[in-house]
């Protein structure tokens, strides 16, 4: 869990209308969804966003484990008493926070159920294990992401659960946006953001690769990073963009020769 004290705002370039949707979803108390591959963004807009509204942010990484336990609260033992924990979510709807469920569908059904209540007009959290129900906080806001299931290895978000947010598709910006996002995150010069834009954009582009998931613009935000501190070029792009990739000999070498042609 993650809990934020935000003194500078995140930087985050907008690509569309993300930014409207967003505060007229918080305005009006309807859950957020974000969809897209990752490394899109998705995360920083999320903290971008609570900066704005000024509002505390949590945020679960969910995985194949994560249980509705964990996010609504357990009974611990301390010294010779039983104490109830909240958990995040929990903490959350008492305190009027953002609570951001990054990769919700990778979560256990039960962290669905356990949103449900949440998601419509209920606005309200029921503790089994308390038998308490308890009513959203004027201010608690529930934002999403997911990694839509086109690629093989993802898992899909139902249409009953999928259909109580507001949701927004991010992708992989355009060329100008991504190239001004590397100068900013990186202070790497333009000609080189430009041409790793290029090489991200070349890959993306070879779908008959098969590759799981492609070039995110976080993978370039990494190969920026390194160059800009001293790393040679070639090598960082191997390191950072192609090895991520894939494992397979072929395609790496494949990959390594097409990007020394472009940097
Ligand atoms: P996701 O949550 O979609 O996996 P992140 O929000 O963690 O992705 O983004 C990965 C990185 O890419 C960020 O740390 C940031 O450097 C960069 N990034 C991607 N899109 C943007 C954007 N629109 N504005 C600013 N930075 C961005």
């Amino acid at each position: 869990m993650l809990v934020e004290t935000l003194i500078d705002t995140p930087y985050y370039h907008a690509v569309g209308k993300e930014i409207d949707v967003f505060n007229q979803a918080y305005k009006n108390k309807i859950p957020f969804l974000l969809k897209g591959p990752t490394g899109t963004g998705k995360s920083r807009f999320v903290e971008f966003m609570a900066h704005q509204l000024d509002k505390k942010i949590i945020t679960i990484s969910c995985h194949e484990e994560t249980s509705s336990t964990d996010l609504i609260g357990r009974f611990i033992i301390k010294g010779a008493e039983t104490v109830w924990l909240d958990g995040p979510l929990t903490t959350a709807v008492k305190e009027g926070a953002i609570i951001y469920l990054d990769e919700i569908a990778e979560a256990r059904p039960d962290v669905i159920v356990a949103i449900h209540s949440l998601t419509d007009h209920r606005r309200e959290l029921f503790i089994d294990k308390l038998g308490e129900t308890v009513k959203a906080h004027e201010d608690f806001m529930l934002v999403a992401s997911f990694n839509p299931g086109y690629q093989r290895g993802f898992k899909e978000l139902k249409p009953s659960t999928r259909q109580r947010f507001i949701a927004v598709s991010f992708d992989y910006p355009e060329p100008k946006i991504e190239t001004e996002i590397l100068v900013n995150e990186t202070d790497i010069d333009t000609d080189t953001a430009k041409k790793l834009v290029a090489i991200g954009n070349k890959i993306r582009n070879l779908t008959e690769l098969g590759l799981t998931e492609t070039v995110s613009t976080r993978l370039l935000v990494d190969a920026a990073k390194i160059i800009h501190s001293g790393l040679p070029k070639r090598l960082s792009v191997h390191v950072a963009i192609v090895e991520p990739l894939t494992d397979d000999l072929q395609t790496l070498e494949a990959l390594k020769d097409l990007c020394n042609l472009m940097i």
